[in-house]
């Protein structure tokens, strides 16, 4: 089986405006601030300055939590696009009688004995609460 995953970036040519837009603005109020702020003799005349600087701050910040946003959507439309071409686990090691999930000490999740992520590794069965006590989670992939 090919996985077929979209080749695209994950910010559209809109968003990348965007993004150059509000941070090239917000740095440019930044350093008009400064620089007016650096004439200023005193303190109390260099607040106005101080709130155009946080400003462009506040903008440069809305634009990076975009572009962060932007890019988390794209990993998340890219494991969709991945976990829909993953094939299900093999109905007979998924419904092992009495089969009980497996781990080994340097894993942080558990899983069913028939998972792709554990064969061929040295695991140890226990029961799905002794897992969860040491602190490990379900695997996401076989969902144990
Ligand atoms: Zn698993």
């Amino acid at each position: 089986m090919s996985a077929t995953v979209p080749d695209q970036s994950p910010w559209s040519t809109r968003q990348i405006g965007q993004w150059s837009v509000l941070t090239g603005v917000g740095v440019a109020l930044m350093s008009v601030a400064w620089n007016a702020a650096s004439r200023e003799l005193r303190f109390a005349d260099m607040l106005g300055w101080l709130e155009l600087s946080l400003a462009g701050l506040l903008l440069t910040g809305l634009a990076n939590v975009g572009w962060y946003l932007g890019a988390r959507r794209a990993v998340v439309r890219l494991r969709s696009a991945l976990m829909a071409n993953v094939a299900p686990a093999p109905v007979a090691a998924v419904t092992e009688a009495g089969s009980l999930p497996v781990s080994a000490d340097p894993m942080r999740r558990y899983h069913r004995p028939g998972c792709q992520l554990v064969l061929g590794r040295a695991v140890n069965a226990e029961s799905r609460d002794a897992h969860e006590a040491a602190g490990r989670v379900p695997c996401g992939m076989c969902r144990p």
